[in-house]
């Protein structure tokens, strides 16, 4: 699939009206890199640093850290790369964590709840990813944020930790952004100086969708039963886009819907100009994107609303059979 897509590699992905959009990889091991140059990805939208924790069969040293991060900013080339710090608890257990049972584990103890209850490893992490970046710009987010108050807290302990470094005479980052991931959906209520702190939210399609209309992801019997392009769910994400744009931050849109060209397309619409996604997304996001006017496709999902439909996707599905694709 990657072959057939090659000429488009350094080509951006801009809209027939002008429109550009980002398009990024999601990653999470040393393996998945060499795809940041064969895919034409604009950098890593979401590098998911516990996949390091859950290969191995205790706890990795900070030093062990350090030389994987490194590895990741030299390999990404100048290119930026969101580190996501530990989404663990869940689905993604660590066998040597002493497994907590929980009813519940999705809405359980998880990610950010877990780093700011008991802070040593997420602090740690965090250490790591000052000294891997050793002077270069450095990226870092926080899963799971359900309300600000949490941000304001993981976002102290990276300062500090950066405080701390500096004390120890270490190399800081040349500079820093610090996001928040928004996966649940009370996150998109939160006051506006949550938005005008954060320096770029990256919306967790997944973890949102499946609290949107709380089915499970992991559920067969229910994971596909809500669409993406449900119009509820579809004006839910540009009340999130409205909001980032007046609190002034970043948004982007990771999570597999943004690998699903129809799907990236729509967002791409409704305002997102930065989506990340598998590496061999990207080909086929591109190329749908840049034989579409998104302006458009924009009005052709509004009519629809207007209308009253309930989904968007038969709207958007007749209107793109009528493009030259
Ligand atoms: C998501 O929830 O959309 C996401 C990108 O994180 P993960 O799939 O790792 O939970
Ligand atoms: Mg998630």
């Amino acid at each position: 699939a990657q072959s057939r897509y090659a000429s488009l590699r350094d080509l951006p992905a801009e809209a027939l009206c002008g429109t550009r959009v980002a398009l990024h990889m999601n990653a999470g091991l040393i393996a998945d890199l060499p795809s940041l140059a064969g895919s034409g990805a604009e950098g890593v939208g979401l590098f998911r640093t516990e996949l390091q924790f859950l290969v191995r069969a205790h706890v990795p040293k900070r030093s062990e850290l350090v030389a994987i991060y490194a590895r990741v900013l030299e390999a990404a080339h100048g290119k930026r790369v969101a580190f996501r710090t530990l989404d663990i608890g869940s689905d993604k257990v660590l066998p040597y964590m002493k497994r907590v049972e929980e009813p519940n584990p999705a809405m359980g103890w998880r990610a950010i709840r877990v780093g700011l209850d008991k802070p040593g490893i997420m602090r740690m992490q965090l250490q790591a990813l000052i000294r891997a970046a050793n002077g270069r710009p450095l990226s870092v987010m926080f899963p799971f944020v359900a309300e600000f108050d949490e941000f304001r807290a993981a976002r102290q302990h990276f300062l500090d930790e950066i405080e701390r470094e500096r004390h120890l005479g270490h190399t800081l980052p040349e500079r820093i952004e610090v996001g928040a991931m928004l996966e649940t959906p009370s996150l998109a209520f939160a006051p506006r100086e949550f938005f005008e702190m954060t320096d770029f939210i990256s919306i967790g399609g997944n973890d949102l969708k499946q609290f949107f209309f709380a089915a499970d992801r992991e559920n067969e019997a229910v994971r596909r039963r809500y669409d993406m392009l449900n119009t509820s769910y579809m004006n839910f994400i540009e009340q999130i886009v409205a909001r980032c744009a007046e609190g002034g931050t970043h948004l982007s849109f990771c999570g597999e819907d943004a690998g699903r060209p129809v799907e990236a397309a729509c967002l791409a619409a409704i305002g997102l100009r930065t989506l990340s996604m598998r590496p061999a997304s990207i080909g086929p996001v591109k190329h749908l994107i840049r034989k579409i006017n998104l302006k458009d496709l924009r009005a052709t999902m509004d009519e629809a609303r207007a209308s009253g439909a309930v989904n968007l996707r038969g709207a958007v599905m007749s209107w793109l059979s009528g493009q030259d694709i």
